[in-house]
């Protein structure tokens, strides 16, 4: 049914169509397991020869309801929710690399993904080569090696606010023969679809505006399926030579499309865990539900704390793909033509203590380790996520020293701006 439909409805009604009798809301299927009338039935589950339920680790129907909807709405062929964004970026990239392997990444991304990819995956023995996303073609090309097999990149990144230029990012990983990852993020799909301008996986915190409401932490991975992994079979071992664990099976010969999404699935899953629990699953649909709502009000707001921002005698500088004089405007009109999202980083004269006063001095904005909720709130990334950093290191990372990042939530704008102005009013450049 999903196709059809625009984003709005795919956001309330996609993933659950009950029949006669059947609960309006899709349950919460709180149960590990489920129940078959004959051995041979299970059996043909773990040969994956047939599709079904067994173990709440692999599959639930809760999680394919609420990963069917987010499909949907990406227009992917399929999607896996995971337990938390970090687990998304960790299975995206480790179901097509293993160790001697190498990917190619954008500078700009969220601190935990940058850790993961440069600390953790390295020890795993896979390699990681970071790039400025705004360098051009050819010197990103510079980055691939013949073992390279991803390029990853986020839409808008966390917390610096680059945008990605997506189908450049797509015609260099294609003219390298290799899949284009971007975590949506911070757009969600109602504001951009980088399927749409050639990204082939799509990974999601869902922790951010997708639950919305700052109650579960969560993650999710889409298959656009239009990735040709046989024309590239050399690179992609796992996906197009037989998997001894399943009998032998070859993804892409038994799955066609959704080989990949289904390899994270039946191996990835099975082997590391990490799903997200139906519990979860159950309350990010709540807020998926609303997610069309939401977003846009998120964006109106964030256009105008920016807009009120950057005409602040206090304010040292304001960093918004929304202001006509940033330097990611056009690429955000051109791929979020309806807004970027309702994260706006500042800094105000003065430096780091002006930062500290300014944010302790809010009363509505609530200082905490979250972005992207109904709530509006704040976080300075010098003193928090990021205080293990000198500033030379900080300025490294493109998070400036007095950088604040503010999330504006969804409440009435004059509440939110009287808030700002009377916390500016107790601080002295
Ligand atoms: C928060 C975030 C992550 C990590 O997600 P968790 O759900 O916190 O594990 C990854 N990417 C981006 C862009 C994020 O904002």
């Amino acid at each position: 049914m999903a196709k059809q439909f625009k984003p709005e409805t795919l956001c309330v009604q996609a993933g659950w169509s009950p029949k006669k009798g059947e609960p309006r809301v899709v349950p919460i299927y709180q149960s590990t397991t489920f129940k078959y009338e004959t051995s041979e039935q299970m059996a043909r589950l773990f040969d994956l020869e047939e599709s079904g339920y067994f173990y709440t680790r692999l599959q639930n129907p809760t999680n394919d309801v609420v990963a069917a909807k987010i499909a949907a709405l990406e227009g992917g062929v399929a999607a896996m929710l995971t337990s938390s964004g970090q687990a998304a970026n960790m299975y995206a990239v480790f179901n097509i690399c293993q160790a001697g392997d190498h990917f190619v990444s954008s500078s700009c991304i969220y601190g935990g993904t940058y850790n993961l990819f440069g600390v953790t995956m390295k020890k795993l023995g896979i390699d990681v080569t970071f790039i400025d996303p705004d360098a051009t073609e050819e010197e990103i090309s510079a980055a691939f090696r013949p073992n390279t097999k991803a390029l990853f990149g986020e839409t808008v990144s966390n917390p610096t606010l680059e945008v990605l230029d997506i189908e450049k990012f797509a015609r260099i990983a294609h003219s390298h023969g290799v899949p284009l990852i971007v975590d949506n993020t911070f757009p969600t799909p109602i504001n951009c679809r980088p399927f749409e301008w050639g990204a082939d996986i799509v990974v999601h915190s869902t922790t951010k505006y997708m639950d919305g409401h700052a109650t579960s932490v969560g993650g999710a991975i889409v298959d656009s399926g239009r990735f040709d992994w046989d024309a590239h079979a050399d690179k992609f071992p796992g996906l197009c030579t037989p998997d001894e664990s399943y009998h032998g099976l070859t993804y892409t010969k038994a799955f066609g499309p959704m080989a990949y999404i289904t390899k994270a699935t039946a191996q990835l899953m099975r082997d590391l865990g990490s799903i997200q629990s139906p519990q979860n699953a159950f309350l990010l649909n709540l807020g998926l539900e609303t997610l069309h709502l939401r977003v846009p009000r998120h964006c109106q707001n964030a256009q105008a704390v920016a807009e009120f921002l950057d005409g602040c005698q206090k304010v040292a500088w304001v960093n918004y793909s929304g202001l006509p004089g940033n330097k990611y405007h056009e690429l955000a009109m051109k791929y979020m033509p309806g807004g970027s999202c309702g994260v706006v980083t500042f800094g105000l004269k003065g430096g780091r203590e002006v930062a500290i006063k300014f944010m302790d001095s809010l009363k509505l904005g609530a200082i905490v380790t979250h972005v992207a909720d109904v709530r509006t709130c704040v976080l300075h990334p010098a003193s928090h996520t990021h205080r293990q950093l000198t500033d030379e290191q900080l300025l490294a990372a493109g998070v400036r020293p007095d950088l604040i990042r503010f999330s504006v939530g969804v409440e009435n704008i004059d509440d939110i701006l009287d808030d700002i102005k009377q916390a500016l009013d107790q601080v002295k450049p």
